[in-house]
């Protein structure tokens, strides 16, 4: 068979996580001629769907904020054509978000809008309002200091900022000694897969500010903005091709010539943007090619955990759509991403109903995420998909009835209301997503050593560059940013920005 070679491209991405998706549709905007390669057949890693029982889950991103008219998040969807076109659906206004906890029967809710957001608090916190308003103060002026995360110039350097080096607890520990409020603050952190004593606050502020914003569901699940972005990538004359996994970059004196594929194809390009973890593009590289310490820095970063979820069919029209999500707690305590006893697991998930087209009063599905570590399935790593064996399948589903035990403690008769259940592990998201050890969120970062974990587009390889969720921040809206800070650095700084600011 003819193996091929594609050639005179200005700009390969490799990776077509959103990240990758996202630069293509903006250099491919701007003229490049621009060639994504998936591995997988479906685009968008994390971002990417699947059916059980003809009902549709996320991957990941099951809510996003920022959305509403001149919000972050809505300017940089709308220069990318993406605003107009998303099925969304808005969370509920008083509650988007609600927080509760099994030592006492109480649900804390997060309302929209600041002001909202203060008094639902303060029904159940009334002598905390001057904490919950420099709660609210801190969040504005966090956010404030993020240029691009507020569309403004990148003017300053970002290790300037002391919001790199104070942690969640910390600042939550300035604000109150109400150990339940503290923990009410903090308790949707595994949007951000939050270790107290270690996530910088700046991550815990602009992820709750933007939901706080406003919140949206992707109305039959996040794949849309893969989809769209695709299309518009070829629209631009772009190339996407899929099931094509880079095996290494192979150089031409100090720069990158091409991508070598597993299928023996040959991706030729001027530049190249990797959208993979930055330990993996690395794994690509000839030790020779880059300098010792930094691929050792960045090897020895430490990942964000990574969770165990249902996907639980539903019988028809049996259990209720709730347009928030469940983040629910055996005790008075959120922190238990790392310090969670697995003889005690699990301490802690999120729930949320499918935003399914077929949803109206009824839902269709159910996904429930706890967190688990890598360490717990390590024993299967070198397993396949489908192929790992009885004892995983035993694993699997002694651990989905633990969890739905759990959640039976909020919703008591919910098996009654089950088609069926699905799971899926830390390998599962490592094996579809290429995160390592399954991490949620990619690279973890630690207001102890910010430094350490600071990652930039630009690498020591002249022609290469990284995007993704270990730049800048995770989730879609930090993803966005990213890589429009990693396009910047190809289309000059500030161009772009003027560009996003001006889309109508
Ligand atoms: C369970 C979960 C829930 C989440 N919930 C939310 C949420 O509610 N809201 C929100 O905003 N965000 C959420 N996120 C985060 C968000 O989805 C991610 O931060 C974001 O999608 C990551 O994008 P990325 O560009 O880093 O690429 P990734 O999603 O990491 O994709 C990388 C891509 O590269 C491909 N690839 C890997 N190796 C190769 C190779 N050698 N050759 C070619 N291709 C390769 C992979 O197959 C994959 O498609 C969630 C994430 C998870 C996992």
């Amino acid at each position: 068979m003819e193996i091929k070679i594609f050639k005179n491209y200005r700009t390969a991405m490799v990776g077509s996580g959103l990240g990758g998706m996202i630069s293509a549709s903006i250099l491919s905007k701007e003229g490049y001629k621009v060639c994504l390669l998936e591995k997988h057949h479906q685009l968008g890693g994390s971002i990417q769907n699947f059916r059980r029982d003809g009902v549709v889950f996320d991957t990941g991103a099951h809510y996003i904020g920022g959305m509403d008219e001149g919000q972050n998040l809505y300017q940089y969807f709308k220069y990318l054509d993406l605003t107009d076109k998303l099925n969304l659906r808005k969370m509920d206004s008083k509650g988007f978000d609600q927080v509760s906890f099994g030592d006492n029967g109480k649900t804390y809710k997060y309302a929209f809008g600041y002001e909202r957001f203060k008094e639902t608090l303060l029904t159940h916190f009334p002598d905390e309002e001057k904490a919950l308003a420099r709660y609210i103060g801190n969040l504005v002026e966090i956010s404030n200091a993020f240029p691009l995360y507020k569309l403004k110039n990148n003017s300053q350097s970002i290790l300037e900022s002391e919001y790199y080096k104070i942690s969640t607890v910390s600042f939550l520990d300035q604000l109150t000694k109400n150990e339940r409020l503290k923990n009410v603050l903090a308790g949707t952190n595994l949007l951000y897969a939050g270790e107290g004593n270690k996530t910088p606050v700046y991550i815990h502020s602009l992820i709750n500010n933007s939901y706080i914003e406003s919140a949206y569901r992707l109305v039959d699940g996040s794949s849309q903005i893969a989809e769209h972005l695709a299309e518009s990538i070829i629209g631009n004359g772009g190339t996407i091709l899929k099931q094509a996994e880079v095996e290494k970059f192979i150089f031409k004196d100090k720069s990158i010539e091409y991508v070598q594929l597993t299928n023996g194809e040959k991706v030729f390009a001027d530049k190249f943007i990797s959208n993979i973890h930055p330990s993996r593009t690395f794994e690509m590289i000839d030790k020779e090619k880059m300098r010792k310490v930094y691929r050792e820095r960045i090897n020895n970063l430490a990942n964000t955990i990574s969770v165990f979820t249902l996907y639980i069919t539903l019988k028809k029209n049996s259990f209720k759509y709730l347009n928030h999500n469940i983040y629910y707690y055996k005790n008075n305590n959120v922190w238990t991403a790392s310090t969670y006893d697995p003889n005690n697991w699990p301490e802690s998930y999120m729930l949320l109903t499918q935003c399914t087209s077929g949803s109206g009063e009824y839902a269709e599905g159910i996904t429930v995420m706890a967190y688990m570590t890598y360490d717990e399935v390590k024993k299967w790593a070198n397993t396949t998909i489908g192929q790992r064996g009885a004892e995983y399948e035993d694993f699997k589903e002694q651990k989905a009835d633990m969890l739905l035990d759990f959640v039976e403690e909020k919703f008591p008769n919910i098996r009654q209301h089950i088609h069926k259940v699905y799971s899926s592990t830390p390998l599962t998201y490592q094996d579809y997503t290429a995160t390592k050890e399954g991490s949620l969120y990619g690279v973890m970062h630690d207001s102890n050593d910010p430094l350490k974990s600071l990652i930039l587009p630009k690498t020591k390889i002249p022609n290469l560059f990284l995007t993704g969720q270990n730049i800048s921040l995770h989730g879609v809206l930090g993803v966005t940013i990213g890589a429009v800070l990693t396009c910047s650095e190809i289309l000059g700084p500030n161009y772009l920005l003027s560009k996003i600011r001006e889309a109508q």
